[in-house]
């Protein structure tokens, strides 16, 4: 691909009110769609995120910590 980096940003989205593009502003959505005024909330979440926040290797959940082994005494 000979994309420049800043082409391969997130792209639009589609207001699934009006069709139309939602372009970002500084790589993050208006709050509303400039067309129709539709809220822009969870149009993001619907439309495949590509930045998953799941880092790999890190913990989950902070559970409760195994208690250490018998002490050999
Ligand atoms: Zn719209």
């Amino acid at each position: 691909m000979c994309f420049r980096p800043a082409e391969a940003e997130l792209p639009p989205v589609m207001c699934p009110s009006c069709g139309k593009k939602i372009n970002r502003i500084g790589g993050a959505l208006p709050s509303k769609c400039p067309f129709c005024k539709e809220p822009t909330d969870g149009i993001e979440d619907a439309a495949a995120a590509p930045a998953a926040p799941a880092a790999p290797g890190a913990p989950a959940a902070p559970g409760a910590p195994k208690p250490p082994a018998a002490p050999q005494q």
